[in-house]
């Protein structure tokens, strides 16, 4: 735990939300810069480019792509030279599939030898996120690659909401202290008009509080993961309580949505999910329009679907990105782990957008523990963000107070520190009377799909409608 949390829990919630405020001021002036509204307008004038003005631009950007990586980051002049490839050779998207791929492993092998070197070093931002395993990764971008993916995030991701609109978010931040059990389960963040709610005390015991504070503070809109705000909807649901006010919207991300999980937040909140995917990797991004389909986004990045299935006329395919958006960072044919479900069209005949139609994102799904309070933890890879030298991990969850926790180690892990750091990590942040215990192994066995599987839940109170845990 960093000092700067350290001092946050240990504050009265006033301050928390004082300290909320000027966090929030920051990204402000990350995000937005005077340029925001002329990029958003960019944006909104290629979303509706028709598809062969699409793919000229796009052809251009991967040309430029090819040539500033190859020329600026040691990584991929290696890693061209190694293929016998040349940057000039880019001529059709053909050529582009020439490029090796680039998977989350290579990424962190890599490490900074991924920064393009005419950037200064000290203009790069990091931020360290925790990946679909859970083992953190950690990203590199500027301010203006921030500036432009928040003008494609308002012009794609939040249609009939404005910046200044009142907001709700249900996210993994540790706002309110795991010790606190008595409300408020929510921060304020007046900077940028926005209430934080604790999805981490989310439970039949204080869902109560939750719709009672939201009825009061009435936000244009909630925002946040797929499986937070779903749980959100589902206890109101169980608990026999009608919120009071309806939102514009709400927005899911990070996860994938299950229909179970739209079906419910619109039925509870009697209002329109939206949902979007895209990643801090700044790499691609996926956003669902008013025609009912998704398109991914041609001015963040470049898309291609590496087909692993054909169901008639839709495809499964594993995505593959290209971001445009941040050069000093440049991702080349990026492997995320994610699935979509689509068609091959060159224009959506319900928008005119160009294609092709992406009919369902298989994402990550949250996994979930169920802890003896009866409350669900299903952010397990917040936990694991500071855990280093540690290659995947899995939980079994065999009763609500025992879990097991398989680590496989890479070679610097030292057993007995690396072990202790681990358990103090799950005791911290978990206050709840568990049984911890460890299991170094070999290897993590995927789920059917291939997919990390973060907890396997061995107990018969499984969280709400995460069996359906099998991708395509
Ligand atoms: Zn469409």
């Amino acid at each position: 735990m960093n000092i700067l949390q350290t001092v946050y829990n240990c504050s009265p919630v006033w301050w928390q939300n004082i300290m909320c405020t000027v966090a929030g001021r920051k990204r402000v002036k990350q995000r937005y810069d005077k340029d925001f509204n002329k990029r958003r307008a960019f944006f909104r004038d290629i979303g509706m480019w028709p598809y062969q003005k699409i793919r000229a631009y796009q052809l251009d950007k991967l040309k430029e792509m090819a040539k500033h990586a190859y020329e600026n980051v040691s990584y991929y002049k290696s890693s061209f030279d190694r293929a016998g490839f040349k940057p000039e050779e880019v001529n059709e998207f053909e050529d582009w599939k020439r490029i090796p791929i680039i998977t989350k492993d290579d990424i962190r092998a890599a490490g900074k030898s991924l920064i393009a070197s005419n950037y200064s070093r000290k203009k790069i931002i990091s931020t360290c996120t925790a990946g679909t395993s859970g083992i953190p990764l950690t990203s590199y971008h500027t301010h203006e690659s921030l500036a432009d993916v928040y003008a494609c995030f308002w012009e794609y991701h939040r249609p009939g909401v404005e910046p200044e609109d009142r907001y709700a978010t249900f996210h993994g931040l540790n706002l309110v202290p795991a010790r606190q059990k008595a409300g408020p389960y929510w921060r304020i963040n007046k900077a940028m008009n926005q209430r934080l709610y604790s999805i981490f005390h989310m439970s039949e015991k204080t869902i109560g509080d939750y719709i009672a504070d939201l009825d009061a503070y009435k936000p244009a809109y909630l925002a946040g993961y797929s499986f937070s705000l779903y749980l959100l909807a589902k206890l109101t649901e169980e608990s026999s309580i009608v919120p009071k006010w309806s939102p514009k919207a709400v927005f899911t991300t990070s996860e994938q949505l299950l229909d179970v999980y739209r079906d419910t937040i619109e039925r509870v909140f009697r209002t329109k999910v939206w949902d979007a995917y895209s990643q801090d990797e700044i790499c691609g991004s996926i956003s669902e329009y008013e025609c009912g389909y998704y398109h991914y986004d041609h001015a963040y990045g470049y898309m291609e679907f590496d087909d692993i299935e054909t169901r008639g006329d839709r495809r499964i395919g594993d995505i593959i990105c290209t971001g445009f958006l941040n050069k000093s960072w440049p991702l080349l044919r990026y492997k995320i782990g994610d699935l979509v479900e689509y068609e091959p069209v060159d224009t959506c005949p319900g928008c005119g957008r160009a294609g092709p139609i992406i009919h369902k994102i298989h994402g990550r799904l949250a996994d979930a523990l169920v802890l003896p309070s009866g409350k669900y933890y299903p952010y397990i890879c917040k936990i694991l963000r500071k855990m280093e030298n540690i290659r995947e991990v899995q939980l079994v969850q065999k009763q609500v107070d025992k879990v097991i926790i398989k680590y496989v180690p890479t070679e610097q892990f030292c057993t007995a520190k690396g072990e202790r750091t681990i358990l103090e990590a799950f005791e911290n942040a978990i206050d709840e009377p568990i049984d911890w215990s460890l299991e170094k192994v070999d290897e993590i066995q995927k789920s059917r799909s291939g997919k990390n599987k973060l907890v396997i839940n061995e107990i018969e109170n499984r969280p709400p409608d995460l069996s359906n845990q099998n991708h395509p």
